[in-house]
């Protein structure tokens, strides 16, 4: 595996922090907990679609792009992420948001990420849930080669073959951190969606023979999708790399228990677990994605699933600008009441 081989431009502040939770860890009993900051990566607040962008990015420039066409969800990190890096290399960026929740909160539809995507200078618009978003970029791209621009098609949370080495590569920079530190990892836990992290990171582990389970906690689709479409991206992904037979199915696992309502829909777990993120380690985790994962997390150590002693890691996938999409989730006491 030789990831120098492949185009890729410097976007992240790489490597990210792995670093102890000592007082979760002590809260909640049994296993000891880590955290992989990829929340982090330092471009506009950060997050895991900067790695992604590394490769995409440079197969956009390689292909002479002048636009970068995207889409996600309305409070999307990946949208935001890859404005701020067209804005870094000087191309324009369009975005495709699809109303999935169908909140019409101020917060939700104006704040958080949407604010930084027009403050990046995005040219934003608007598409209702269940659109097929990557026909609506193919349409947004003939206009555009009609109007004499270059664009590239950026695919949902940048999860093609391509987008995942950047998690290929953050699984070669975790276990070289995990050597250095003498730590033995147990267990390596995140939020999986668009599917581009977990392909990543199983191919990178398994390529190393690593012998890290990997478990992705599900923030939209059920088991059984979500496994066969991480599977299927890895196998590409191993494809892209030169390998093969890397990638067994039994080395992709989702939980999709915590999900609740649907995707960017606050659960009353995923509160307690951004709160008690913030309140006892001073991390700021999302409400659509990190707060789902870690409240996966916490149950399963709460329901014996991990012995005491492992090292557990979390991967800490960024978001927390998605926090001011969603004040009214969090119910805190009025403080302008004068008492
Ligand atoms: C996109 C995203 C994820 C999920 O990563 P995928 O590669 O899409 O599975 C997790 N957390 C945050 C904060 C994200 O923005």
């Amino acid at each position: 595996m030789h990831l120098s081989r492949f185009p890729r431009i410097r976007l992240g502040h790489l490597p990210t922090p792995l670093e102890p939770m000592d007082n979760l860890s002590r809260l909640l009993g049994g296993p000891r907990l880590w955290v992989k900051r990829d929340d982090c990566t330092g471009l506009s607040s950060g997050g895991n679609k900067t790695r992604k962008l590394e490769f995409l990015m440079a197969d956009a420039q390689e292909k002479g792009a002048d636009t970068i066409i995207t889409q996600g969800a309305t409070q999307s990190n990946h949208a935001r992420q890859t404005v701020a890096a067209a804005c870094k290399l000087g191309l324009k960026c369009h975005i495709l948001l699809e109303d999935r929740t169908g909140s019409d909160d101020p917060a939700y539809v104006h704040n958080g990420n949407v604010f930084l995507d027009q403050l990046h200078g995005a040219t934003v618009s608007k598409r209702p849930g269940g659109a097929d978003m990557p026909t609506e970029m193919e349409k947004l791209a003939e206009q555009l080669k009609e109007a004499g621009k270059t664009p590239y098609i950026i695919p949902g949370g940048g999860s093609n073959e391509i987008g995942a080495l950047g998690y290929v590569n953050a699984a070669l920079e975790l276990l070289a951190q995990a050597n250095d530190m003498g730590l033995q990892i147990d267990h390596l836990v995140h939020a999986t969606g668009s599917a581009g992290t977990q392909a990543g990171l199983v191919t990178g582990l398994a390529a190393c023979h690593a012998g890290i389970p990997v478990l992705g906690i599900g923030v939209r689709a059920p088991q059984d999708k979500q496994e066969a479409n991480v599977f299927a991206l890895a196998q590409k992904t191993e494809a892209k790399l030169g390998l093969s037979g890397v990638v067994s199915r039994q080395d992709v696992v989702a939980n999709c228990d915590y999900v609740g309502d649907g995707y960017g829909i606050p659960t009353e777990s995923m509160v307690e677990a951004v709160t008690l993120l913030a309140r006892h380690e001073g991390i700021l985790l999302d409400p659509v994605y990190s707060g789902k994962g870690m409240a996966g997390l916490i149950d399963l150590i709460r329901q014996g699933h991990f012995k005491e002693g492992e090292n557990v890691v979390f991967l800490h996938t960024g978001g927390s600008v998605a926090l001011f999409g969603y004040p009214g989730a969090f119910d805190f006491p009025d403080y302008t009441a004068t008492t």
